[in-house]
């Protein structure tokens, strides 16, 4: 049996480091370069610190485990992709009931054509919701990626969400500057530029909870699977911290919302383990040979991956190859899509017509469970995705 308190001074911390659940711990683990600390024989670790070297040195309080039990709600943003999907399965070996957990899509293309997303991952999305009997509410901007990438002496568009109770709710477009853009994300870790992930995910999932009144007086769980080993950005990210949309010492209303990353010291080989175990049919983009799911034209694509889409969605690769002519301005530096499709090799996996047709079809009429399991052709390959 440890005192937690005895332990946080040990590794440099403070009292004011000290988790809400204050309880003695059972389980101690020192790694090489980590600690473990367990409340139960269940080995979930309130505190873990890695990748730090040792002694590891004062952090943030926030890299921690929440409890669970404690929460009014708990939203997953929910992608579609192995991370999103490890992150909700994770949830249900925790044990929380099912009627807590929400699934929320954020449309990249909103309302708009069809431009950067999957065709078919909104419905496999959908799907996916049904199968496990938790709620899915879709949030996009008005337009999505392509209004706002086309904006010219315009203010952002407004933002809509799905509700439980009140319908669609549309909020925004009205204050702000005009302002320009005409030309694609910048290829960065850094969100004012790469503007995609700001204004078409987090802003929309932060508006979201904010604008729903149902989140007042309670506390709330916003789930995100990014992975420390995806990139250095993501390595220095909290697993744990207030939202964005947090307000718990608001002074008219309050509202506690937490941010967790569950998933952020996992491998990719535990995120297929899990995956496996729940025997969940990945989304058709990794059959095909993408190791990450995320925009089918992501402007994070590899060679590779621009080759592929333009092999099977050829009239969404010129039209993206044209507005690069239109704007000249590339996705990226000095190499325009056509020249990195070229020096690219499509996956194998698009040999697959059958696959290819679920893929850019806007219907998933797939099973989601599969009776026999086996790895995707995109596992553990390529893992070009946003940084
Ligand atoms: S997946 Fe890529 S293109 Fe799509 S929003 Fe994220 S960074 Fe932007």
């Amino acid at each position: 049996m440890y005192d937690q308190r005895s332990i946080i001074h040990s590794v440099g911390w403070s009292d004011g480091h000290l988790p809400r659940n204050r309880g003695p711990v059972t389980h101690l683990a020192l790694h090489q370069n980590s600690i473990s600390i367990f409340k139960t024989m269940n080995p979930r670790p309130l505190l873990i610190h890695s990748h730090y070297g040792w002694p590891p040195k004062p952090l943030n309080p926030y890299h921690m485990t929440p409890d669970l039990d404690s929460y009014d709600t708990i939203i997953v943003a929910f992608s579609g992709g192995k991370d999103s999907q490890a992150s909700f399965l994770h949830l249900l070996d925790e044990g929380v009931p099912h009627d807590k957990i929400e699934l929320w899509h954020h449309c990249i293309d909103g309302d708009g054509d069809r431009f950067m997303d999957w065709p078919v991952t909104e419905d496999y999305c959908r799907k996916f919701a049904e199968f496990w009997n938790v709620p899915i509410y879709y949030s996009w901007k008005t337009g999505g990626f392509k209004r706002e990438m086309l904006r010219e002496n315009q203010k952002t568009a407004s933002i809509k969400f799905e509700t439980p109770n009140d319908g669609t709710i549309e909020t925004g477009g009205t204050r702000g500057n005009n302002s320009t853009r005409r030309k694609f994300p910048q290829v960065s870790a850094n969100l004012n530029v790469r503007w995609c992930s700001a204004y078409l995910k987090i802003d929309v999932g932060a508006c979201a909870v904010r604008n729903q009144p149902r989140f007042e007086g309670k506390r709330t769980l916003f789930i995100t699977g990014e992975r420390a080993q995806e990139s250095k950005a993501r390595a220095n990210y909290n697993t744990l911290e207030p939202h964005r949309s947090d307000l718990r010492n608001g002074k008219r209303k309050q509202r506690h919302v937490d941010h967790w990353r569950p998933i952020h010291q996992w491998t990719e080989s535990q995120v297929w383990e899990i995956i496996e175990r729940y025997s969940v049919n990945p989304h058709p983009a990794y059959h095909l040979g993408w190791g990450r799911v995320s925009c089918a034209t992501c402007i994070f694509a590899s060679e590779d991956q621009w080759a592929s889409v333009r092999e099977i969605m050829p009239d969404t690769f010129d039209e993206i190859a044209d507005y690069e002519d239109e704007f000249g301005f590339t996705i990226r530096q000095n190499k325009n899509v056509r020249e990195l499709a070229d020096r690219g090799q499509s996956f194998d996996g698009i040999q697959n017509a059958e696959m290819v047709r679920q893929a850019v079809s806007e219907t998933y009429d797939q099973p989601i469970m599969l009776t026999n399991w086996t790895l995707p052709e995109g596992a553990f390959g390529d893992s070009a995705g946003p940084s």
